[in-house]
């Protein structure tokens, strides 16, 4: 089969046609299916999984650093046990499913499919936890969370079922966890940097809490259509979990103490689906080296009857890149076929070689995100191509520095009906009143208080830019998915 360049491309919706644009990219880079017949529910491809993966595995990395113990809870939680923090239910009861029968029995205690898992964690701490040398106890778990969302669903952004990794922690001390929550607010920023995420980190308002959490820190990265997505939050519980479940420990002091806890979500389909859609371009997906796998494709460009020769020679440069994860694309479509599939699946990097290559003992090299050639000696072609994976990184995290600094700013209602209809993420001073929030979101069609940023914290002005009264703190205001 042949297919012209023109053919191709013409079957791929431009980017600024976005949401066809970003339901081809998944599609037809084999990343995920939403044929599946379950709304919100999706079928995650092998290039899909490929990059959640790597997230997994550099994630989990990171925390087992950080002292977490990588442990597996059931899928179900008793209806009891997840009524007992009294706002964690209020939050998330419209959105659980339930389990009522089993075979031909009702249940006598319905069970919940876990929409989050602290109190799938907390009734096994209070057997777990007993001494201050228990402490601190760090946790996580790798699973699939499962939320009846009655919003529109959009694969990887907001679904039924998603992928994410949650960690349940204890300390002795409110100080102590919230070192903690600083050293998340750190990882996931390094990760971040590395796959070029813009992303601001915000405190969230009281009324838009985590339920049942004293303090929330999100992050939220700003998708190419202006509108952001929160991708990883993380929350300071105080004892509002350790006390209803009667997690207690015994001090040095002989006293019985409740332990402070925190949580961490870290949405992997979320910054699958926001990956795709910053980076990716008119000519497909983009993957940042540090999720991609393999890194890239090396095609062989035969020309006539050498074919024995060119092997030989993709043989020498495949042992000598072997540390940087390419694979030889045999598939039978023709190098330019390959050229384009390769751009729709957004390998970082491609390697050609034909017989010009072979000859002169050189690679030539494609940098998906510039679409750009370039050409090593064979014996230089290790550290060429390394200092092309630098140059990348380099521009990744430069693009994920999203400065607050220079945000637009309204300063009154007008200003802020105006910069809403631009349709980009903005700040101004607010009151702190959730009806405020209320009234600015019914009235802007969507913008929401996303509440105040962690870094580049800016002084409030006197009065809040949308109902006059006092203002306590300046915020980011957005529309969000
Ligand atoms: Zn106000």
């Amino acid at each position: 089969m042949l297919i012209s360049e023109s053919m191709v491309m013409s079957e791929r919706p431009p980017k600024k046609d976005f949401s066809r644009w970003y339901d081809y990219v998944l599609k037809e880079g084999g990343f995920i299916d939403v044929r599946y017949g379950v709304k919100g529910m999706i079928v995650y491809r092998e290039r899909g999984m490929d990059v959640i993966d790597r997230l997994y595995s550099i994630f989990e990395a990171k925390l087992k650093e950080r002292g977490h113990k990588k442990v597996l809870m059931p899928l179900f939680i008793p209806l009891n046990a997840f009524r007992k923090e009294s706002e964690h239910i209020k939050g998330f009861e419209s959105e659980v499913f339930k389990v009522t029968q089993a075979g031909d029995e009702t249940l006598d205690e319905p069970l919940i499919v876990r929409p989050t898992s602290e109190t799938a964690f907390y009734p096994m701490f209070a057997l777990w936890v007993k001494s201050y040398r228990d402490l601190p106890f760090r946790t996580y778990q790798s699973v699939a969370v499962y939320r009846y969302e009655t919003k529109a669903t959009r694969p990887l952004f907001r679904g039924r079922e998603f992928l994410w990794i949650e960690t349940h922690n204890l300390f002795r001390t409110e100080e102590e966890a919230m070192e903690h929550i600083k050293g998340d607010i750190d990882m996931v920023g390094e990760v971040f940097k590395r796959i070029g995420l813009p992303y601001m980190v915000i405190r969230r308002e009281a009324f838009d809490r985590f339920p049942g959490a004293k303090e929330s820190f999100a992050y939220d990265t700003v998708l190419p259509t202006g509108e952001v997505l929160q991708v990883a939050t993380t929350h300071y519980l105080g004892t509002n979990f350790t006390a209803p479940f009667e997690v207690k420990y015994l001090d040095q002091d002989g006293n019985l103490k409740y332990p402070f806890s925190t949580t961490l979500g870290i949405g992997m389909s979320r910054i699958l689906g926001a990956t795709i859609a910053v980076h990716g371009d008119d000519y497909g997906a983009f993957v940042p080296p540090l999720l991609a796998e393999p890194l890239g494709i090396i095609v062989p460009i035969y020309g006539q009857g050498k074919r024995d020769g060119l092997e030989g020679y993709i043989d020498e440069v495949s042992k000598k890149l072997e540390s940087l994860r390419f694979v030889v694309d045999l598939s039978e479509m023709t190098p330019g076929e390959k050229y384009y599939t390769s751009e729709l699946l957004g390998y970082p990097l491609r390697i050609e070689i034909g017989e010009k290559e072979m000859e002169a003992r050189v690679v030539t090299v494609f940098r998906r995100d510039l679409r750009r050639r370039y050409r090593f000696r064979l014996d230089e072609a290790f550290e060429g191509i390394n200092g092309l994976i630098s140059e990348i990184n380099a521009r990744l995290s430069s693009v994920s520095q999203l400065k607050v600094s220079e945000l637009n700013e309204a300063g009154n209602r007008d200003e802020v009906m105006k910069l809403a209809a631009e349709g980009k993420p903005f700040k101004m001073s607010f009151c702190g009143r959730e009806e405020c929030a209320k009234d600015l979101k019914s009235a802007t069609g969507g913008f929401e208080v996303r509440g105040e940023p962690v870094y580049d914290k800016e002084k409030a002005g006197s009065v809040c830019s949308w109902c006059g009264e006092p203002a306590v703190r300046k915020v980011i205001v957005a529309r969000a998915y």
